[in-house]
Parts: C-alpha cells; structure tokens; sequence
C-alpha cells in the first residue's frame, strides 16, 4: 500500500479537527489519512467540554450541547458587566459529541484509515516523515504528518502560569440558573497568594449547570482543594442549596509566553497545544484550532505547498506576554484587570480581539482600559527578562469524570 498523503498523530481537539477537514467530501482527488490515536488508557484524555465563539450556524453546530447569547462577569464585590457579543455566540460542544460527529465523516471517507497505537516517535523519513510505536517499529509514513502529542515539557518562557479547574455538572432542586447567559468569570471567590481565580458557570437549563472553579496560578490544587474551591462557591457564593454532582471535570492549561516550534522536522508538524495554539492569556485553543485545520486542509487539498499559519500573530503574543507577566509580578489585580475589561470594551470585539483578530487601533484602545502604568513598565522591562525552564507540568492535567 503507498504512504498516505497524511498521517495525524493524537485524535484530541487537533487530531480529530484536522482529519475533519482534510476528509470533507467533494475533494476531486481524495487526500489519503491516517489518524493515529493511543488506545484507551492513561494517555487519552477522558471526555471534556470545549468553548468558543462564532455566529450561529458554524461547522458543528448540530453536535452542540448548548449556547448562549449574553455573557456576564461579575467583579469581586459582585458587580455584574453583561455583554451581549452578537453576531458571536458562546457555545458548548462536549468532546463525546464532536467525536461522534467527525466520526461519522471519516467512517464515510474511503481514503481514511484509523490505527490504534502508542506513539513514541514522529521524525523526518526520506520521502516525507514517519510514526514509530513503542517497540521500534515504523507504525506508518506519510508525506507530512501531523503530531499532536502534548509535549513532555513546557517550553523556557519569562512568565508560566497554569490555567487549572475542576468543574461539576450540577443539577439542583429549585431553578437556580438563566440560560441565556453564560457566567465567563466571576470574581467572588477567594484570590489565591499568586495569580488570580473565579467561578464559571454555563447553565444547560434553570436546574441544570456546568460549574468550575478555576485558578491562573503556578501550580494546581490537590483533589480535596478543588472539591473545598468548589464547595465554598456553589455553596456560599451561588447559594444553590441542595444539588446533585451528575459529572466532573478537571484540566491543567498551559498558559506561558515560550515559544512552541510548530515544525518538528521538514515533513512533521505540531498542532494543537503542542503546537502553540492554546492563548497564552486566556487558555482559549478550540477557536484557533477551528482555524488552523481549515487553512492547512485547504491548501493540502487544492494541491498547493503546505504552510503552517501561526495560531496567533506576533501582537497578540506580545500583549499576552505583558499580560502574563503583570499578573504574574502582581503588579496588577486579576480580577480588577479582567472586570475592566469586560465593563469598558464592547463585547464583540473583546471577543475578537482574544481570537487575535483585532486591528492595531483596536489593540490600543483596549489597551487604555487596562490599568496603563503597570503595565507599561512590565512592556519596558520584558525584554531584559530571560526565558527560564518552567518546572515539569504535572503528568497528565486530566482526571476521570466521573464525580
Ligand atoms: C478539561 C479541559 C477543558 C478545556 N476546555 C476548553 C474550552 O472550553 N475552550 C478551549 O478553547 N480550550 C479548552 N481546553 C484547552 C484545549 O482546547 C484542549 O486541551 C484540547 O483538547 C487540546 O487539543 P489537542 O488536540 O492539542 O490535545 P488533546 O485533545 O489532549 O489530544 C491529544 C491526543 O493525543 C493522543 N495521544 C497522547 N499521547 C499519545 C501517544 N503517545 N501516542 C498516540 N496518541 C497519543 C491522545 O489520546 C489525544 O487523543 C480545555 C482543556 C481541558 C483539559
């Protein structure tokens, strides 16, 4: 059989997109894929739940689990700012049902092949690049392949914080939540000696809600502290009285200025996480996931020579890269620098511009409601900073989900 055109390492958010659109109908010459994915155990992440914002009617909108068209963040002394982000939407689509729905296009493709294996190696193969599995052996070559497994370690960086949460699916007694609004950030919560947390609430319906506590901090909590986080604020702050946990779910997000390579040889390519597609200041990866396996797909399969577009142009990293670094010094209050955020930029093109898809005089005039002195000195001293090895992440960032 002749190498496949294609070979994607890792079916996660990456993997599954990238195949997606490489395998979608109508291509006059089929590209030939092969998704390689570890089998069930340690190394697949169990099912989780992806945000993001596009208007109505995107690529998956028939495997949503819910959206909504108002977005609130509440201030520490719980002073609500309501956004109405339109023509965006902010949608929920759970992994179970994505890969069920990409599922269904690939079982349809004929040039698609699907192995199960633990990858230890991806390198550069005379005619292209090639997967090798945990004995050795050459598991498959391809004329590019596309690896999405996450990296050992986090790349040298001036500032690495972790995005890290834990979330229950909550179902209570009396109606407790309105479903036209998603809570983004809601700073009634205890602030932690470095970074910052907040609730996040996304309701399914008035008794139904996902509900996480989150941290931007140095290092994630144990089990019983995530649980006492979360206690604390479905309890005292949401005061949603007796409530069933139906589900649980629990990540660790990178959120550093180190530079992730997206090239691994002259045929292999990282994507995903491992290849810097995850926001350094908001942890946000699904949207310019979405956009990378577009343009990639596109251009493989007009038959025009691959370029990898970067997830994020060189301002935005820049200016999470102040950000990152603000917060981290504190230098500037988390939960002040979010709220004036989301009170003084109108909600579309806050959303934008966190996409990186907001022009230079946009950029500066959210820039001006940032709180400007401090930041302005972490812009003068970033550049005499070095990129220093972060320590080892923790081993996976997920936990089962079940509660
Ligand atoms: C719980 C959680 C919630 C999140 N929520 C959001 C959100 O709401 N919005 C957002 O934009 N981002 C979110 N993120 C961040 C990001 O979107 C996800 O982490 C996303 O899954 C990243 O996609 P990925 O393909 O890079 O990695 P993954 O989805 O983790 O996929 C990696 C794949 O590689 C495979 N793999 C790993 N090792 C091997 C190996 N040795 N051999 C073969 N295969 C291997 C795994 O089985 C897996 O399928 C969230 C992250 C987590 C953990």
């Amino acid at each position: 059989m002749p190498d496949p055109d294609v070979v994607i390492v890792g079916a996660g958010a990456a993997g599954l997109s990238l195949a997606y659109h490489l395998c979608a109908p109508g291509a006059a010459v089929p590209l030939s894929v092969v998704l390689v994915d570890a089998p069930p155990g340690p190394l697949r992440p169990p099912p989780r739940t992806w945000c993001y914002w596009e208007p109505p009617g995107g690529t998956y909108e028939s495997a949503l689990a819910a959206s909504w068209p108002r977005l609130r963040v509440r201030a520490a002394d719980g002073t609500a700012t309501v956004a109405d982000p339109s023509p965006y939407r902010y949608k929920m689509l759970r992994s179970d049902a994505f890969e069920a729905l990409v599922g269904r296009r690939l079982s349809g493709a004929a040039s698609f092949r699907r192995i199960e294996a633990t990858v230890t190696a991806v390198r550069d193969a005379p005619n292209g690049g090639e997967v090798l599995a945990q004995d050795g052996r050459v598991l498959v070559r391809g004329r590019r392949v596309f690896d999405s497994r996450p990296l050992r370690r986090l790349p040298p960086a001036r500032t690495t914080l972790l995005q890290h949460f834990m979330g229950w699916f909550v179902r209570t007694e009396r109606p407790s939540f309105d479903p036209t609004t998603a809570d983004l950030m809601d700073f009634r919560t205890p602030q932690p000696a470095r970074g910052l947390s907040f609730g996040y609430v996304l309701p399914l319906d008035p008794q139904t809600a996902l509900v996480e506590y989150t941290e931007f901090s140095p290092a994630p909590l144990d089990t019983e502290g995530y649980r006492r986080a979360l206690r604390h604020y479905t309890q005292e702050v949401l005061k949603l009285g007796e409530f069933q946990v139906t589900a649980q779910e629990r990540g660790v997000i990178p959120m550093t200025d180190g530079h992730f390579p997206r090239r691994a040889g002259r045929s292999v390519h990282r994507i995903g996480t491992a290849g810097g597609a995850t926001r350094p200041s908001t942890g946000y990866t699904f949207a310019a996931v979405q956009r990378q396996s577009r343009s990639v797909a596109d251009r493989l399969r007009a038959g025009r020579g691959l370029r990898m577009p970067a997830p994020y142009g060189v301002r935005p990293r820049a200016m999470d890269a102040v950000m990152l670094r603000a917060l981290d010094s504190g230098r500037v209050d988390g939960s002040d620098f979010f709220t004036r955020l989301f009170s003084g930029v109108p909600g579309e093109r806050l959303l934008r511009f966190l996409d990186g898809g907001s022009h230079f005089h946009e950029d500066l005039l959210i820039g001006l409601r940032t709180p400007v002195a401090p930041m302005l000195r972490t812009v003068v001293e970033l550049p005499f900073l070095t990129r220093r090895e972060p320590p080892p992440p923790p081993p996976t960032g997920h936990e089962k989900s079940t509660p």
